[in-house]
């Protein structure tokens, strides 16, 4: 019964939806039945996966759910996002550039980001307080090697706050939710930051995120990935082709391919200027595949070519990767690359994070940062998320009543055990 991994599985159901009045459930939440040989069904209890199989008993369940035709996939993982918003700052990644995230994950099928770089160890705290603390959404970060955070580049090219020490120490307090490191943005010629933020990963045995910032021959990114990251260290923006990701001949830089040998990950973040299809599609033709699949969302990138999780998914499919593929880079890859291996799957005892994902065929258009378009035949829409078990987005109410089945003057539906999204306690209707 207890598997290992499952990455997704896709099913169909026949079962309506209906709440089983039993005297004892034994799962709160059921996706049942399915023909596909690959696929399973999921039972969720207290939060959790309880169960995966090829059948489970319908009459276990307080809640059936019916998923005919789409795809149970993890919560999707995002590793790159802007989530420190609220401070007022303009014209930064601590203040306005950020969002609050769960108004663009849950409805993407994410239930998982990590902010990337957006706090320091000096502002951490308020971050932690104003966004990680009140959010829906399982927010990580890596921490700026800058103390100051993602501040604008006042604080961000001062290489002397840019201290190893006390950002490890702010890393191991917050064991768990601090996953890594980042460096960004950077402008000089000095391998300054980049070297203090792998001594802070280092010392706090995490991961160091790059955001390798302006294109210097003093310090090529073939030598940051094949000398100066660890293995398990990230290089993101790997499509964006600002940083001899192609040589001048078309080719995968070698050092890329080097540097994945030694076992640092290539990491998409898209962003609103860090994906060009000019380098994704041949590197993508050479075989130089993403090892995680991510937004870089921020203000300049929500409705631009980016758009959400989703839509670069999309772009992936668009290029020929199988949706097995763009799914484990969304998912599994993800959380293994943050060490974070509680989510990312679905396995028996993981916390119930799941999106219900439709693949609609059409005709679609996907653009780049530079505005050009590459036309697609496949599109994602997330139906259903679920949130520690708890439905926290539902697009086409797949988990909700008729409202002509219902009695007179119904009020709230839902039961606390499955549903989170209509949370308002229910009232008694007055005499
Ligand atoms: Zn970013």
């Amino acid at each position: 019964m207890k598997l290992k991994f499952i990455r997704w599985a896709a099913v169909c159901l026949v079962i309506a939806a209906t709440t089983h009045v039993a005297a004892q459930q034994k799962y709160d939440l059921l996706f049942g039945r399915n023909r596909i040989s690959a696929v399973r069904d999921i039972a969720i209890a207290n939060g959790k996966v309880a169960a995966v199989a090829a059948n489970i008993d319908p009459a276990d369940a307080l809640k059936v759910v019916d998923a005919s035709g789409y795809y149970v996939t993890p919560g999707l993982v995002d590793v790159h996002v802007h989530a420190y918003a609220g401070t007022g700052e303009r014209g930064s990644y601590a203040g306005d550039n950020s969002l609050y995230p769960d108004g663009f994950t849950l409805r993407a099928g994410i239930t998982t980001v990590v902010d990337a770089g957006s706090s320091g160890w000096r502002t951490f705290g308020d971050f932690k307080d104003r966004i990680i603390d009140r959010s829906r959404t399982r927010i990580l970060a890596f921490l700026n090697i800058v103390g100051q955070g993602m501040r604008g580049d006042k604080f961000e090219q001062n290489l002397a706050d840019m201290e190893s020490r006390p950002t490890a120490e702010m890393a191991l307090r917050h064991k768990g939710l601090i996953v890594g490191i980042k460096t960004a943005h950077y402008a000089g010629p000095e391998w300054a930051p980049v070297e203090r933020a792998v001594e802070a990963g280092t010392q706090a045995n995490l991961p160091v995120m790059v955001d390798f910032g302006a294109n210097r021959p003093e310090r090529p990114m073939s030598e940051l990935v094949t000398k100066k990251l660890r293995p398990g260290d990230i290089y993101t923006h790997a499509y964006s082709g600002l940083r001899n990701e192609l040589d001048d001949s078309g080719h995968v830089n070698p050092g890329m391919w080097e540097g994945r040998k030694r076992g640092v990950i290539f990491d998409v973040g898209h962003g609103g200027g860090s994906f060009a299809w000019r380098i994704a599609v041949p590197a993508m033709k050479q075989g130089f595949l993403p090892d995680s699949i991510s937004t870089d969302l921020h203000i300049g990138s929500m409705n631009s070519g980016m758009k959400d999780m989703l839509n670069v998914m999309d772009k992936f499919l668009a290029m020929g990767m199988s949706l097995d593929d763009v799914v484990l880079r969304s998912t599994w890859n993800p959380a293994r690359e943050i060490r974070h291996e509680d989510v990312g799957h679905l396995s028996v005892g993981a916390p119930a994070d799941i999106a219900v994902l439709r693949l609609e065929n059409g005709n679609f258009g996907f653009v780049d940062m530079y505005g050009a378009r590459l036309r697609g035949t496949q599109k994602l829409t997330c139906e259903l998320t679920l949130r520690d078990g708890k439905v926290v987005y539902d697009l086409n109410g797949m988990t909700r009543p008729d409202w002509n089945t219902l009695p007179p003057g119904y009020r709230q539906t839902g039961d606390a055990r499955w549903d989170a999204v209509t949370p308002a306690p229910v009232r008694q209707p007055r005499q």
